[in-house]
C-alpha cells in the first residue's frame, strides 16, 4: 500500500474526533490476501476491557470505494469501537439490529460533524 493512501488520513482524522482512550491498531490487508469476491470492507475486533481494538482494512474492497464511501466506512468502524462495551453483549440473534444501530449512530456522528465543521 502506498504510504499516502487516503484511508490513513481518514483514520487519523476520525481517531482524533472520536477521542477514544483506546489504542487502535490498523492493519491494511493487501488485495492479494483478501478473500476473492468478499464484500467485507473491514473487520473490527475490540478488547474494550483493555482499551484496545484492531481494525483490519481489506484493501481490495477499500479500493472500490469513493472517498465519501470510504469515510463512511471509517466512521462506521470507529463507531463499532465506541459501542464495543455494549455491542459484545448483544445476543447473536440480534446481530442485525446491533449493526443497524451502529450504522445509525455512525450516520448521526458524520452528519453532525459535516454540519458543524465543513
Ligand atoms: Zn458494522
Amino acid at each position: 500500500m502506498s504510504a499516502t493512501h487516503p484511508i490513513q488520513g481518514l483514520v487519523s482524522k476520525w481517531e482524533t474526533i472520536f477521542n477514544l482512550p483506546d489504542s487502535i491498531t490498523h492493519y491494511y490487508v493487501p488485495e492479494a490476501l483478501c478473500d476473492e469476491g468478499s464484500d467485507t470492507i473491514a473487520e473490527t475486533l475490540c478488547n474494550w476491557e483493555y482499551r484496545s481494538a484492531s481494525i483490519s482494512w481489506f484493501m481490495g474492497k477499500v479500493a472500490t470505494l469513493t472517498d465519501v464511501e470510504l469515510e463512511r466506512a471509517v466512521v462506521h468502524e470507529m463507531t463499532h469501537v465506541l459501542l464495543a462495551p455494549i455491542e459484545r453483549h448483544v445476543a447473536k440473534r440480534y446481530t442485525e439490529q446491533a449493526e443497524f444501530a451502529v450504522e445509525n449512530t455512525a450516520r448521526l456522528i458524520m452528519r453532525i460533524y459535516n454540519e458543524n465543521v465543513t
